[in-house]
């Protein structure tokens, strides 16, 4: 089994997620008292939110990059960064370690491809949702991204980083993501990406009438097979 080195804490509450699912997920696998080899280097949030807010992308992209070097030198052999919205930088971690670095929209497009779905919504930060980065990369697979109305984007958003991010789950904020789920089913959306890791604490399959992609399941699906080379 290959060593997974995580890049944790944006946020934590989705981190531990991760953790719990790559255990489960190896234990699965292999049965027994089998679990997951990893390390996890959890970073502090609010300094990394902070450099997402005042677009100081570079320095995000240099710190995480120091963050995959330390968990390369500590025997990692996969580097699984526990968020979206930082995949923004991934070519600076890319550039900084040797071992291979799973892309979490990768992962994801694969996933819907097994699906044979063509049109999805994705929900995440206005970061993920706004930007290219993110829908390009998904869009390379030939599947068409739509995103919710602008004033959807900053509820969506601002239940992530005020309210997720912080642990708190709420009735309020789940009736809102299922209005803006519906109304990107109503525009062509045959399935939708959580494309937030912290998403699916709040979001599950009961909650739409088409697939869920919940990258965070996804990414750590992904991540475990190549662990166990399957
Ligand atoms: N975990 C989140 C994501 O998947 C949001 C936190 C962040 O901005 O990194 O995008």
């Amino acid at each position: 089994m290959k060593t997974i080195g995580l890049i944790g804490g944006m946020s934590w509450e989705s981190s531990a997620e991760y953790y719990r699912m790559i255990n489960e997920q190896v234990k699965q696998h292999l049965g027994g008292l089998h679990s997951a080899e990893c390390l996890m280097y959890s970073v502090d949030f609010e300094e990394i939110e902070r450099f997402q807010s005042q677009g100081k992308w570079q320095e995000a992209g240099e710190r995480l990059a120091d963050v995959a070097r330390s968990l390369q030198k500590g025997g990692a052999e996969l580097i699984v960064l526990c968020t979206n919205t930082m995949h923004k930088v991934i070519s600076s971690i890319e550039e900084a370690v040797s071992v291979p670095v799973l892309h979490i929209a990768d992962a994801t497009a694969k996933e819907i491809q097994v699906n044979h779905l063509h049109t999805v919504g994705l929900l995440g930060t206005k970061y993920t949702m706004e930007q290219e980065f993110y829908k390009e990369r998904i869009a390379e697979s030939g599947i068409q991204v739509l995103i919710p109305e602008a004033e959807e984007r900053d509820i969506i958003n601002e239940v992530i980083f005020d309210e997720l991010c912080l642990g708190e789950i709420n009735d309020s904020s789940k009736v809102k993501y299922r209005q803006a789920i519906q109304n990107l089913i109503d525009r062509g959306a045959e399935g939708i990406i959580l494309g937030c890791t912290e998403i699916g604490l709040l979001i599950h399959e009961e909650d739409a009438e088409v697939p869920l992609f919940d990258t965070a399941k996804i990414h750590v699906e992904a991540a475990v097979n190549q662990a166990l080379d399957n």
